[in-house]
């Protein structure tokens, strides 16, 4: 799989943010707040020789902590560092190797099965300085992965980035690329609610494209994308970067065989929403679509940025959506601004998380440990007189979520404590966003 994201960390003031903007030659960075983190992560790209790979500056030392590293190691912390190809760990040549940059690589090595490392000396603006850098050529170091760069005046960033490149490329070729298993996404809404504008933006930031028969009659375009720390596949549906076919204002857009075909191959379903316009009856035809068809579901309500003009609250506004998927309680649902860059990475984040939650398998002990002893407390109804018992409950191999109760005429267990049993599922285990099916078997 391709990993050709760069993560730029080191202590503050060294000067990751004017070597991240020297090595984009720009200021147009997204901006992303990693949940559950007060870490920022800051996302951009270079072109170099015909090169081209994803930048990271993860905005301060923090990123690992001791509490990230050794203890609850956040999912997405440990994902961008997992995911990364390269490491570029900055120093100040005025400060010197200290302990704690030893100790930053130690525990990179060890935790991360000794991802690759290069030193970046920076602050190097003239020979002047040439003393202080010898004090960084020390035993434990490979004098080969240090580079001594001003981010100020592009000394030496040449030599880094060709570095960079040569890593990038070291097993990166497009025949070793297995995407079989990559997790699919789709993205689907109605005309003009800012779905090419969306991808627009993440291919800004998104390494490789791979379309799929281009200029063929087929009807969806998969975009391959390694993207902020994550691989996946975009179907870009009903060729929204083709603007031309698509017919705008069409009402039977949503029934549309491609919006569709794209929902039975995607594991996880972005319906992207017009703030000002709210859901619609066609948007909730596509949850049905989804639902029915198992896969999990992010309600991204874009164009927040004109709702916001109007000092409108987030909170009140996502409850009016809720009103009208009552019974669709677990989707979530987040504002975001394509204009603004606004939750952007935020969408990607989430739609992974889902797509973790959709394919984790809970062991049957463990649910019969816990919902045995509800089921005792509240047996079942009947929906005639035939006595009802349950006496396990196992969740089936599957794409989708179902689990599947066994007893004695399960048949007729009240459609309403089918329900109950799914709402202390979703309580005890997360499954947000994603459907649960049910089904009941006599034994
Ligand atoms: P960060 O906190 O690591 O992101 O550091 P910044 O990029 O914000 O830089 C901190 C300070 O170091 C700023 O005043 C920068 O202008 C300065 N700085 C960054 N790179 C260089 C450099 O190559 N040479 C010199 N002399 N100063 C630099
Ligand atoms: P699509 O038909 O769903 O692909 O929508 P487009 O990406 O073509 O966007 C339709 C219009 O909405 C364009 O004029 C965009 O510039 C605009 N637009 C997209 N995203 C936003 C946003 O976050 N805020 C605002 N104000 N306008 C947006």
């Amino acid at each position: 799989m391709y990993k050709n994201l760069v993560l730029i960390i080191g202590s503050p003031n060294v000067g990751k943010s004017t070597l991240f903007n020297r090595l984009t030659r720009s200021h147009d960075a997204i901006v992303s707040n990693l949940e559950g983190t007060t870490i920022n992560i800051k996302y951009g790209s270079v072109t170099w020789n015909k090169n081209k790979f994803q930048i990271a500056d993860s905005g301060g030392i923090s990123f690992l902590s001791k509490k990230n590293i050794n203890k609850s190691i956040n999912q997405h912390t440990f994902s961008i560092i997992k995911n990364c190809k390269l490491i570029l760990l900055v120093l100040d040549i005025d400060m010197g190797f200290r302990y704690i940059d030893l100790s930053i690589i130690d525990k990179i090595k060890k935790n991360f099965n000794k991802k690759n490392i290069l030193i970046v000396i920076n602050k190097f603006d003239n020979n002047i300085k040439i003393d202080n850098l010898n004090n960084f050529y020390i035993n434990q170091i490979n004098h080969n992965d240090i580079f001594a760069v001003s981010a100020i005046n592009g000394y030496g960033t040449g030599e880094l980035l060709d570095r960079i490149c040569t890593e990038i490329n070291s097993d990166n070729h497009p025949n070793n690329y297995d995407d079989s298993k990559m997790p699919i996404f789709s993205l689907i809404g109605k005309p003009n609610v800012g779905k090419s504008s969306f991808l627009n933006t993440l291919m800004k930031y998104e390494y490789s494209v791979i379309d799929n028969d281009p200029g063929t009659t087929r009807d969806t375009i998969d975009i391959t994308c390694n993207l902020f720390g994550y691989n996946f596949k975009l179907l870009d549906t009903a060729g929204i970067r083709k603007k031309s076919k698509v017919k705008k204002g069409n009402i039977e857009y949503y029934s549309n065989i491609r919006s569709i075909n794209s929902i039975s191959r995607s594991d996880v379903v972005i319906l992207m929403i017009d703030s000002i316009m709210g859901i619609t009856h066609q948007d909730i035809k596509i949850i049905k679509i989804a639902i029915e068809n198992g896969k999990g579901i992010l309600i991204a309500s874009n164009k927040w940025d004109l709702i916001e003009n109007e000092n409108k609250n987030t909170a009140n506004y996502i409850k009016s959506i809720r009103k009208h998927i009552m019974f669709y309680y677990y989707i979530p649902i987040l504002c975001c601004s394509v204009t603004n860059k606004k939750n952007i990475i935020k969408i990607i984040n989430i739609v992974h998380d889902i797509y973790m939650r959709k394919n984790k398998k809970i062991q049957t002990s463990d649910i019969n440990k816990f919902l045995l002893p509800i089921i005792t407390n509240n047996p079942p109804q009947s929906t005639n007189n035939k006595i009802v018992k349950i006496k396990y409950i196992t969740q089936i191999h599957n794409k989708s979520v179902i689990f599947a109760i066994f007893g004695r005429n399960t048949n007729y267990i009240a459609k309403s404590y089918i329900k109950f049993l799914e709402k202390n599922i979703r309580n005890k285990y997360d499954f947000n966003g994603i459907p649960i099916k049910i089904i009941t078997k006599d034994k």
